[in-house]
C-alpha cells in the first residue's frame, strides 16, 4: 500500500426528508447564492423544499447551470456573487449544479487576471467560499469531493480543478429525489459511478486489498441496485444503496493508498467537448478499448475483477481479463448505453488525432496511473473506440 494521508471535511446528511435540515446547516447571517440547473427542481418539489428550509435565510436564486457546467453562464454568476454581496453558495442539482458551484467557490476568491486561469494553471483553492449542496442525481461523487469539470463552449474544451479547499461543507442525499430522475439520467449515474470505482481500482501494480475489496463492493451493489432503480426509481432501499453508492464511488476513500488512472476520464471529457456526448456514456465509449489496449499491464487485476465481481472462474489469465472486458461492455449495453463513438457521431474520423493533438499541446505527456500513456497510446485507444 502507498503512503497516504486521508482527510474529508464534507458533512452527509443522508436519508428520507432530510432537505428540511439545510435550516440547522447555514449560518442565518449568510447571504446565500442558491444556484440550479435547467429547471427540473422546480417540477418535482425540491425547489419548494429548499426554499422553505431558508425561509428566514437572505436567499438570492441563479437557475440555468446547463449540463456540461458551461463557463460563460458560470461568469454571469460570478458577477451576481459580486453585485449581491454573496458570501455562502448552495448548490442544489446534479455533478453539473455542484462542480459550476464549485468553480465559483474558487473564483468568488481568485485574485489572478481572469478565473479561466483555476483551469488552465492548475490553481489549487486552499479555501474558497464556503458551500453546501443539496444532491439530486447520484452520479458524480461531486457532492463529497473537492475536484469538479468546466466546459467552455467557445473553445470546445472540459477541464478539470480543485483544491483542498473546494470540498462541500454538507451534502443532503434524501434518496427520494431519485423519483423523477429520467432513466436516461439514471443509467447516466449508474455507468459513471461504475467508473470511478474502475479507474481506482483497476491498476497495477497491484495496491491495497481493503481498497479493492470496498472497490469490488460498489461495483457489486451497482450491479445488484441497477435493474431495481430502473425498473422503480420509487423504490426507497435500492434507491438508498445506488446513491451512497455514487459517493462513496468517489470521495477519496478507495483511491487511498492506490494508484489512480483516470485516463478513461481524461479521452471521454474531450468527447464531450468535441460532440456533447454525454459525460457517463464517453467512458462506457472508452473503458472497453483502453482496458484492451492496456491488457497486458492491467490483466492480473482485470482477472481479478472477473472473478471477484462477474464470478468468471474458467480459463487463464488472459481469458479472464478479455472475459471481464466482454462483461463491462455488456453491463453498459444492458443499460441502453452504446458504446463505440460511431453510435453516437458519423464525424468521427480525425477525433483520435485531434485529441492526440490537445493533449499533446497541454503538455500531458503521459496519462494513466504510470504516466506512460503517452498522446499517440492515447491516439491508438480513441481509434480502437471508433
Ligand atoms: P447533470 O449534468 O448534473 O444533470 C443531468 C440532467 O439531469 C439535467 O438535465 C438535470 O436537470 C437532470 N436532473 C438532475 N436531478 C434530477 C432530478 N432529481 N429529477 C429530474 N431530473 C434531474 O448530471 P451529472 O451526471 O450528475 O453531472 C455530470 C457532470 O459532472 C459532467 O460535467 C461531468 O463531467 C461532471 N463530473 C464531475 C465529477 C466530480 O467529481 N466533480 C465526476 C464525474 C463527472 P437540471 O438541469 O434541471 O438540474
Ligand atoms: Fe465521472
Amino acid at each position: 500500500m502507498n503512503n497516504f494521508e486521508f482527510k474529508n471535511p464534507t458533512k452527509i446528511i443522508f436519508g428520507k426528508d432530510t432537505i428540511e435540515k439545510l435550516e440547522s446547516e447555514i449560518p442565518s447571517d449568510a447571504k446565500v447564492l442558491l444556484l440550479y440547473g435547467g429547471g427540473s427542481i422546480k417540477k418535482n418539489g425540491i425547489y419548494e423544499q429548499v426554499t422553505k428550509a431558508l425561509s428566514k435565510v437572505d436567499v438570492t436564486e441563479f437557475g440555468g447551470i446547463p449540463a456540461n457546467p458551461e463557463y460563460a453562464v458560470l461568469m454571469e454568476a460570478l458577477q451576481v456573487i459580486k453585485d449581491k454581496g454573496i458570501n455562502y453558495l448552495l448548490a442544489v442539482g446534479g455533478g453539473s449544479v455542484i462542480d459550476g458551484t464549485k468553480f465559483l467557490s474558487a473564483a468568488a476568491v481568485y485574485d489572478g487576471d481572469t478565473p479561466w486561469d483555476i483551469l488552465t494553471k492548475n490553481v489549487k483553492t486552499q479555501k474558497g467560499m464556503p458551500f453546501g449542496t443539496v444532491l439530486t442525481l447520484p452520479a458524480t461523487g461531486s457532492e463529497m469531493n473537492s475536484g469538479a469539470v468546466i466546459t467552455r463552449a467557445e473553445t470546445k474544451e472540459k477541464l478539470a480543478m480543485g483544491g483542498p479547499g473546494l470540498f462541500p461543507e454538507f451534502s443532503i442525499l434524501d434518496p427520494q429525489v431519485i423519483s423523477s430522475i429520467p432513466e436516461r439520467q439514471l443509467v447516466n449515474g449508474i455507468t459513471d459511478a461504475f467508473t470511478h470505482v474502475l479507474e481506482q481500482y483497476m491498476t497495477y501494480p497491484i495496491g491495497a486489498s481493503l481498497q479493492d475489496r470496498f472497490a469490488e463492493s460498489i461495483l457489486q451493489t451497482l450491479i445488484e441496485v441497477a435493474p431495481k432503480v430502473i425498473k422503480d426509481p420509487t423504490d426507497y432501499k435500492p434507491a438508498a444503496d445506488f446513491m451512497w453508492s455514487c459517493t462513496m464511488a468517489l470521495n477519496g476513500l478507495i483511491q487511498k493508498g492506490v494508484p489512480g488512472d483516470w485516463a478513461v476520464h481524461m479521452m471521454g471529457h474531450e468527447l464531450t467537448a468535441l460532440f456533447g456526448i454525454d459525460h457517463a456514456r464517453t467512458l462506457a465509449v472508452i473503458a472497453p478499448s483502453h482496458y484492451k489496449y492496456n491488457i497486458e499491464a492491467k490483466k492480473e487485476k482485470l482477472a481479478q475483477y472477473g472473478e471477484r465481481v462477474w464470478n468468471i472462474t474458467e480459463g487463464s489469465i488472459d481469458d479472464k481479463a478479455y472475459a471481464a472486458i466482454e462483461k463491462t461492455e455488456a453491463f453498459f449495453q444492458g443499460l441502453g448505453i452504446d458504446t463505440k463513438l460511431s453510435d453516437y457521431t458519423e464525424d468521427y474520423e480525425g477525433t483520435a488525432e485531434e485529441i492526440s493533438k490537445r493533449f499533446t499541446a497541454r503538455g500531458w505527456k503521459g496519462l494513466g496511473e504510470n504516466q506512460d500513456l503517452s498522446p499517440d497510446k492515447v491516439e491508438k485507444i480513441v481509434k480502437m473506440a471508433y
